[in-house]
């Protein structure tokens, strides 16, 4: 069917639409958010492989805190534990704590720093811009300083870390960075837009995210970064073992002596930032980076699967369609993950809303193609039903005069001149049984919109008074008074025999839904160049709401089926198409019970303007 087939362009143009609606939702804060939850639970399902902590914290936790009093003795605490672990020679200390204020109890802090090795102090960002740094006698023995600014999304979980961090023209790599680095015998670091690099670890951070990078956690199943806290390393020197070659985070873990505490894909507890950082440093050494895939990777994705979701429902139907929609759902659903085992974060939402929205596009589309094929099928069958019903109706008559006068012509010896009668009467049945075939086959033509139709020069008169003559004696059978009017005697053009069957069809309808005694008039008019003909009786007439269906195929209206004349409803529908067919219109004027006035209008000389055409 053409008309099946044009839609194709339309159909993609709807997948588009809806791969469109998908990629725009996606974008939505609430299509971020599902992603970062899709993240979180993703991070929490895979289970990466142990591996063996490079990192250690120096804990100022409750305990520390009250035994040293406090935050202010946390300067000297801090200054015995670093000096007690020094000796085991650590490979780092980064020390977590912003310690940009003069205090009178620096002294013993500024010793232990000396004693340090590879000592990373962290400064922040201020409000008002500018770095929040160490006091001049601390940064002296430092050999870096790394910002300990943390970017959170906006649901506050700590999922990734700014690498890199900078006050107007002042930059500063983060705390982690320069503990790795350090560690790495104080490699430089590399920029490129999309990396950095430091001693021959490629970190994917791109400088248009400001150096983010993703922290990979030590997951729960795994032995946890070691902790030591001072008044533990107080009580127990000989813990400053468990130090040597590693690098020491140093900072505050208590619950109220932290300021800064997140949460993280694995904890809805927050964790201090102390440890956030150390697992930032345990990526890097790890090299346990997790990228973002690139855009074009996520659009290729969302594209595939829509031009799957579009295949599936274009060539399949029923359950294996569901099948591979189903498959499809899964593969988008999972694709993430998959990608996630190795190391490659792709975003959720984009996948599963591409599959979701075209699944159902594809789906509603092709069961509205189905359904109208369907429609359309069913009503053809009608409309092949109606018609048979209307030749087996309209033959009857013809057919029974036909058998009635043969059998008597066969039963009776009767005088030549009756016989000659009864001959006549069947060769003009038979005849009118042809003419009607002929009628029937041009009308199927003539709606299947490839008929031919003939090109006849005739007057209106003539086509009028022909039908008025034939409709006579059903007229006489109800008394009813057909009349013919004023006609105009202008040209018509066309096919005289299907425009006798429509004047024809006015005239029997007009007599059959009108009382007995009452008139019919048919008269006409020319008005430049087109022509009326019309046809009015007294009868029944129609409502508003009938008028408008009866040219409907098989329509009867209830008052004409009660009326016990014989009909199919399909007279109208046929006049219609063939009125229209010589380039002209019907109207119609009814009310109930005062009779009706059909016109046909047609143009004058002419009108088989679509005689030639074949549609
Ligand atoms: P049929 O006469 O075989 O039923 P038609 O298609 O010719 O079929 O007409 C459709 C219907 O329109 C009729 O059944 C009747 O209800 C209504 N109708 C047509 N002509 C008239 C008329 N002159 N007066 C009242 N009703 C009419």
């Amino acid at each position: 069917m053409p008309v099946v087939q044009n839609r194709a362009p339309v159909y993609v143009a709807l997948l588009a639409l809806a791969l469109a609606v998908a990629l725009v939702a996606a974008w939505t804060p609430l299509g971020t958010q599902i992603d970062r939850i899709a993240y979180d639970w993703m991070f929490r399902l895979y289970q990466p492989q142990p591996w063996q902590t490079q990192s250690i914290l120096l804990a100022i936790d409750e305990p520390s805190l009250s035994a040293f009093g406090g935050i202010p003795g946390l300067r000297t605490a801090l200054a015995e534990g670093l000096e007690r672990i020094a000796p085991a020679a650590p490979k780092a200390v980064a020390v977590d704590v912003l310690l940009a204020d003069v205090t009178a109890l620096d002294a013993p802090l500024e010793t232990a720093f000396a004693h340090v090795p590879n000592l990373i102090l962290a400064c922040d960002l201020l409000p008002n811009g500018g770095w929040e740094d160490p006091i001049p006698a601390f940064r002296r023995s430092a050999t870096a300083v790394g910002h300990i600014h943390t970017d959170l999304d906006a649901d506050a979980v700590s999922r990734d870390l700014p690498l890199e961090k900078a006050a107007g023209r002042d930059r500063r790599w983060a705390l982690a960075l320069e503990a790795f680095r350090l560690s790495r015998g104080g490699a430089p670091i590399l920029e490129s837009p999309q990396e950095l690099e430091v001693a021959g670890v490629i970190i994917p951070a791109a400088r248009d995210t400001g150096r983010a990078m993703r922290i990979r956690y030590v997951p729960p199943g795994m032995p946890p970064i070691p902790r030591v806290s001072l008044k533990q390393l107080h009580d127990d020197p000989s813990l400053a073992r468990q130090f040597a070659g590693k690098v020491v985070f140093a900072g505050v873990t208590s619950q109220t002596g932290a300021r800064d505490r997140w949460v993280t894909p694995y904890s809805s507890i927050p964790v201090p930032g102390l440890e956030i950082n150390a697992n930032a440093f345990e990526t890097l050494a790890q090299q346990r980076f997790l990228t973002d895939a690139p855009s074009w990777a996520v659009l290729l994705l969302a594209v595939s699967l829509a031009a799957a979701a579009g295949l599936t429902f274009r060539f399949l139907a029923g359950w294996p369609a569901n099948l591979v929609a189903f498959a499809i759902l899964f593969v988008a659903h999972t694709a993430p993950y998959v990608f996630f085992t190795r190391g490659v974060v792709l975003p959720f939402a984009p996948p599963v809303s591409a599959a979701w929205l075209t699944l159902i596009a594809a789906a509603v589309w092709q069961h509205w193609i189905v359904r109208g094929r369907l429609d359309r099928s069913e009503a053809e069958r009608v409309r092949y039903q109606h018609a048979m019903q209307f030749v087996t109706h309209e033959m009857r008559t013809p057919l029974t005069a036909i058998q009635g006068s043969s059998e008597l012509m066969e039963r009776y010896s009767m005088s030549e001149e009756r016989r000659k009668q009864i001959a006549q009467l069947i060769h003009s049945e038979s005849k009118r049984l042809g003419r009607m075939i002929e009628i029937f086959l041009n009308v199927e033509r003539l709606s299947a919109g490839d008929a031919e139709l003939k090109r006849e020069s005739f007057t209106a008169l003539e086509l009028v008074s022909a039908c008025i003559d034939r409709v006579r004696p059903l007229a006489e059978r109800k008394q009813i008074q057909v009349t013919l009017g004023a006609i105009p005697d202008a040209p018509l053009e066309g096919d005289r025999e299907l425009m006798e069957y429509a004047v024809y069809n006015l005239l029997t309808n007009a007599i059959k839904y009108s009382p007995p005694s009452t008139e019919v008039t048919a008269f006409g008019h020319r008005d430049g160049k087109r022509i009326t003909i019309s046809v009015q009786d007294q009868g029944m007439g129609m409502d508003r709401t009938e008028v408008r269906r009866i040219f409907q195929k098989f329509y009867r209206t209830a008052k004409a089926e009660q009326s016990g004349e014989a009909g199919t409803g399909i007279g109208l529908s046929i006049v219609e198409q063939i009125v229209a067919r010589h380039g002209g219109g019907i109207t119609v004027e009814s009310q109930p019970g005062k009779g009706s006035c059909f016109t046909l209008e047609l143009p004058v000389g002419a009108a088989t303007s679509s005689h030639a055409r074949t549609h």
